[in-house]
This record gives structure tokens, C-alpha cells and sequence, in this order.
């Protein structure tokens, strides 16, 4: 079984190129934005981008790819104007995910400052989405960090979600990072142990289908989200190396979002070489 491992690549020049550059950073997977992420207009992929990608895919043999929907959408937001212009510019993102064959659309769960109004109005999106997101694409939500006003930082926040809306388009997006500065330690073999029976518990395992395998530069519970290189942040090489051969999670797509690019390369071989260790 091939593992997927890998990176979030530059689009830089073409979506192809981020295959090509995640080959040659080590990656058997990649994670990209498939349009500008500080581009709001709702945009579509031509037919040429669809046969590069597929050329590249080829060419790498990196088949999965994963989509991240642009940072500032809030699916929650209390302005209902801002609100229309995030669900439109994430429905188009789901749409340039069928047409390039992508599965998962990775998006944040959103903000609001009164937390319980929050979630309903983030369900009432997602309940419309499910009605209009196309075949062979789930939305998957991303385990926030709890910054500020943010939603779905903990596991019953993702249970309130699936009691509402128990669709199995809807997937989750673990990050690491975020897990651990929402308060879920994942540095003993007990207590990460106890993460996951919590979450299979709440949400259950076979939900969780890809993985953001970050290290943190902030200490445990501290709801702030900052990224550090792995094996040097808080969570530190024993966390990974739980992750990386936890078989629950062997199959799933695996990939880092570490600061800084120039060192995709090192993060990965550290996470290469602690795989069946
Ligand atoms: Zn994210
Ligand atoms: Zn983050």
C-alpha cells in the first residue's frame, strides 16, 4: 500500500505545477488551491487546466490531490451578505473540485461571536450545500484551533453538526496542530489514545478521512494557531510518529502546512523516516 504523504504546493504558473513540485519535494499527495485564495469571485476551470492536471498526474504519479477552499470563507458569519459571498465562492470551489476530479475541499468551519448562533447558521449553510455539491466531492471540515470566535474547535462541536445533518459527504480534515491547541493531547500514547476514543465516540472514526500533520509553536490548549516544523513546535516527533503508523489512519492523505516552503522538503523526510519505524 502506497502511503500519501506530502505537502501543500504552490499553483504558482499552473495547478500542474504543484504536482510537479510536490514530486520533487518527496510528496505522494499534494494539497492545493485550485484558484487564488484571495480571489472571491466564483470562478470555473477550463478544459486545459483539467488535461494539465491530468498530464501531470501521470507524469508524477501523484493521484491525490486535495483542495483547500480559501482562508476567509465563513460559512457562519453574521452578515448575510458576506455569508452569500463565501457559500457562492465555496460552491464554486466544490464545482472546480468535480471537474479535476478532486475529492476532498478542505474549508474552515468559520467565526461568529455569539457561539450557539454560530453553529446554526454554519449547519443551515452546510444543509444547503449538501443540496448542490456534485457527485464524488465531500466537503471536508477542518478541526479549527478555538481562535477568537471560531467554530468547531472541539469534538462535540462536530457532533452537533452530524446530529443535524448525518450526511456521509461530510468528512473531517484533522489538524494536528489545531487538535493540540484546542486542548487534545496527542503526545502519549494515553492520552492519544483517549483523543481518539473520544472522537470515535463523538464522531466516529470513519469520518475522519484526511490529515494537516503540523507540529504547533504554541503550548497545549492554548487555542491559538500557529504552525511550527515538525519535531520542533510542542507536539514534537513522538506525536507524528503515533500518527504516522496509528493503522486507522494509514490510508488517509497526509499533509503538512509547515511555515516556511523551503523546508517542505526536510518536514517530509522526517515524516518519511518515521513511517513503519
Ligand atoms: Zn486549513
Ligand atoms: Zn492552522
Amino acid at each position: 500500500m502506497q502511503r500519501l504523504i506530502g505537502a501543500h504546493t504552490s499553483i504558482a504558473g499552473g495547478l500542474q505545477n504543484a504536482l510537479y513540485e510536490g514530486k520533487r519535494l518527496g510528496c505522494t499527495a499534494v494539497q492545493i488551491f485550485t484558484a487564488s485564495p484571495r480571489q472571491w469571485q466564483p470562478t470555473s476551470v477550463s478544459t486545459e487546466q483539467v488535461a494539465k492536471l491530468q498530464q501531470a498526474r501521470r507524469e508524477t504519479g501523484i493521484e491525490c490531490v486535495v483542495s483547500h477552499a480559501a482562508y476567509l470563507i465563513n460559512l457562519a458569519s453574521p452578515d448575510a451578505d458576506t455569508r452569500r459571498k463565501a457559500y457562492a465562492a465555496y460552491l464554486a470551489e466544490l464545482q472546480r473540485c468535480a471537474a479535476l476530479g478532486i475529492r476532498y475541499a478542505v474549508v474552515h468551519m468559520g467565526s461568529h461571536p455569539d457561539f450557539d448562533t454560530g453553529m446554526q447558521t454554519l449547519i443551515e449553510s452546510l444543509r444547503q450545500l449538501l443540496a448542490e455539491v456534485p457527485d464524488g466531492v465531500c466537503i471536508a471540515m477542518e478541526t479549527m484551533a478555538g481562535q477568537g470566535n471560531a467554530l468547531c474547535y472541539r469534538f462535540e462541536h462536530f457532533a452537533q453538526i452530524y446530529d443535524a445533518l448525518p450526511d456521509e459527504r461530510l468528512v473531517i480534515c484533522a489538524d494536528s496542530c489545531h487538535l493540540f491547541a484546542a486542548g487534545y493531547d496527542l503526545r502519549t500514547p494515553e492520552t492519544y489514545e483517549a483523543t481518539w476514543a473520544a472522537f470515535d465516540r463523538l464522531i466516529g472514526l470513519s469520518r475522519l478521512q484526511v490529515w494537516h500533520l503540523n507540529d504547533s509553536k504554541k503550548p497545549l490548549g492554548s487555542r491559538v494557531d500557529r504552525h511550527e516544523h515538525i519535531g520542533e513546535g510542542e507536539l514534537g516527533l513522538g506525536a507524528f510518529r503515533l500518527l504516522l503508523n496509528d493503522p486507522r489512519f494509514t490510508r488517509l492523505p497526509m499533509l503538512i502546512e509547515t511555515p516556511n516552503e523551503e523546508r517542505f522538503a526536510e518536514d517530509l523526510a522526517k515524516l518519511w523516516g518515521m513511517v513503519n519505524e
